[in-house]
C-alpha cells in the first residue's frame, strides 16, 4: 500500500524550482541556446565562435585518420585505461605528447573538464591549500570544490596578490597554484614566470592548464609552456585536444610521480572508459598536420594582429588579447544580445558571453580567430561592429 501524500509539502516540489529558476534565468537575458550547426547549410554562418583555430576539425586527413584508427583498433575503447582499454594509438598519443611538451610523461584524459578534475582531487587529498586566478576557467573551480580543498581566488594576474594570500597561508599546509595559460573568455595570457618564480619562493606546486595554447603558441604549437618552462617550474601542464587540435580528449603532463599518482589515484582517470582509439588517431594526424603545416600558425597570428589594428582604429571596445581570442566587452547581458542578434542576421557565428561564465556587468561577444578564415570576412565581421557602435552612438 503506498502511504497517503504527507500535506505539509507541495506536490511537486523539485519541478517548482526548476520552473521558477527557469523563469528568472529568461527574465535576466541569461538563456542559453542551442544552435543545431548542420555541416552543409544553405546559407552557412561563418565561424567566429569555435576553438578550432588551426582549423583541423574539419580536416580530411584528420577525419581519414579518425576512420582509419576505428578500422584498425575499434569504434570504441571498450573499458578503462587500467582494465584493457588502453590501446596503442593511446599510448602513442601519451608519448607524442610528451615530446611535443617537452615532459618526461603524459597522461590521457577523455575531456580536459575531467583532466582538471582528477589533478586537484589527486593533489588536494588532506589539507592542501589552492591559490586559484579569479578567472580560471570553471573546471579548475569546480575541481577544487568537489576535492573539498579550501580555494583562494587572486586577483587576475596580479602577483603581488597571490604573494600576500601566500605569505598567509599556515606554513604547514601543501600549495597548489592553478592557473589557466591563456584565459579563455578574455584571451590574455598567464605571467608563468612570475607565477613560477611566486611558487618557488613559496615552496608551492603549479598548475597550467594550457587548452587554448596547446597548438596556438610555442615552437611547434607547444603551448605557453611547452618546451619554454621546465617540468620543475611548471610541475603540472594540462592541454586539451578538442581546440586547436581539432579532436578531443585533453592530456596532463609532468613528471613520473605525477603521472603515476594521477594513474592510481584520480577518480576521472580510473572510472571511465577511455576514448576511442580513432579519436587519439585523429589527434596524432592533427599533431603531425600542425607540425608540418606551421603556416596555419603564422595566418593566424596575421589575422590576430590585423584585426586589432582595424578594431582598434574603429574605437571597438578590445580587451588586452594577442591570441585567437578577441572579445569585445560590452557589459550588459541585453546589449551583448543585441549585437550578437545583429551578427546573426548578417550571417555570423560569435559566442554571446554572459554570468555567470563571466563576472556580472562583463558580458562580452567572444570573437574567435581562426587559420580557415579569409581576411575579407573578418572585415566583413568588422565592418557590422563598426555599424554597430555608430547607430548606438547616434542613438543616445
Ligand atoms: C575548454 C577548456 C577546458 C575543458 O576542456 P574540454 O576538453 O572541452 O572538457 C578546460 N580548461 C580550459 C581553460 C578550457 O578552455
Amino acid at each position: 500500500m503506498t502511504p497517503p501524500p504527507n500535506p505539509s509539502t507541495s506536490p511537486d516540489m523539485l519541478k517548482q524550482r526548476l520552473e521558477s529558476r527557469l523563469a528568472q534565468q529568461r527574465e535576466d537575458d541569461l538563456w542559453r541556446e542551442r544552435l543545431i550547426m548542420s555541416p552543409n547549410p544553405r546559407a552557412p554562418l561563418r565561424d567566429f565562435a569555435s576553438n578550432d583555430y588551426l582549423g583541423l576539425a574539419r580536416d580530411p586527413r584528420v577525419a581519414e585518420a579518425q576512420a582509419e584508427g576505428a578500422r584498425q583498433e575499434g569504434a570504441g575503447a571498450g573499458a578503462s585505461h587500467l582494465v584493457n582499454g588502453h590501446l596503442p594509438a593511446h599510448h602513442a598519443l601519451e608519448e607524442r605528447l610528451a615530446e611535443l611538451t617537452g615532459r618526461p610523461r603524459a597522461l590521457l584524459f577523455s575531456t580536459g573538464y575531467m583532466a582538471n578534475l582528477g589533478v586537484l582531487q589527486t593533489l588536494c587529498s588532506g589539507d592542501t591549500r589552492v591559490f586559484q586566478d579569479r578567472l580560471n576557467h570553471a573546471s579548475l573551480i569546480d575541481g577544487a570544490r568537489l576535492a573539498n580543498a579550501p580555494s583562494r581566488r587572486f586577483h587576475h594576474r596580479d602577483m603581488t596578490d597571490l604573494d600576500r594570500l601566500m605569505s598567509r597561508a599556515p606554513r604547514d599546509q601543501a600549495r597548489l597554484v592553478a592557473s589557466d595559460g591563456v584565459f579563455s573568455m578574455d584571451g590574455d595570457m598567464a605571467d608563468v614566470e612570475g607565477l613560477a618564480a611566486t611558487c618557488q619562493r613559496h615552496g608551492a606546486w603549479l598548475m597550467i592548464d594550457d587548452a587554448h595554447g596547446v597548438g596556438v603558441l610555442g615552437e611547434n604549437g607547444a603551448g605557453l609552456v611547452g618546451q619554454r618552462f621546465s617540468t620543475h617550474q611548471v610541475p603540472v601542464l594540462v592541454g586539451t585536444l578538442g581546440k586547436a587540435l581539432g579532436s578531443f580528449g585533453a592530456f596532463v603532463a609532468g613528471d613520473d610521480v605525477l603521472i603515476e599518482a594521477l594513474t592510481q589515484f584520480a577518480r576521472p582517470y580510473i572510472y571511465t572508459t577511455a576514448q576511442p582509439p580513432g579519436v587519439a588517431r585523429a589527434t596524432l594526424r592533427a599533431l603531425d598536420i600542425s607540425e608540418q603545416e606551421p603556416e596555419r600558425r603564422e595566418r593566424l597570428h596575421a589575422h590576430i594582429a590585423r584585426f586589432r589594428q582595424v578594431a582598434e582604429t574603429l574605437g571597438l571596445p578590445l580587451m588586452d588579447s594577442i591570441t585567437p581570442i578577441q572579445p569585445i566587452l560590452l557589459g550588459s547581458n541585453q546589449r551583448v544580445l543585441r549585437w550578437n542578434q545583429a551578427l546573426r542576421e548578417a550571417g555570423f557565428m560569435v559566442g554571446a558571453i554572459r554570468h555567470p561564465t563571466v563576472p556580472r556587468g562583463m558580458a562580452r561577444l567572444r570573437i574567435v580567430l581562426n587559420a580557415q578564415q579569409e581576411w575579407t570576412d573578418i572585415q566583413a565581421l568588422l565592418d557590422v561592429l563598426a555599424e554597430l557602435r555608430y547607430r548606438e552612438a547616434q542613438a543616445s
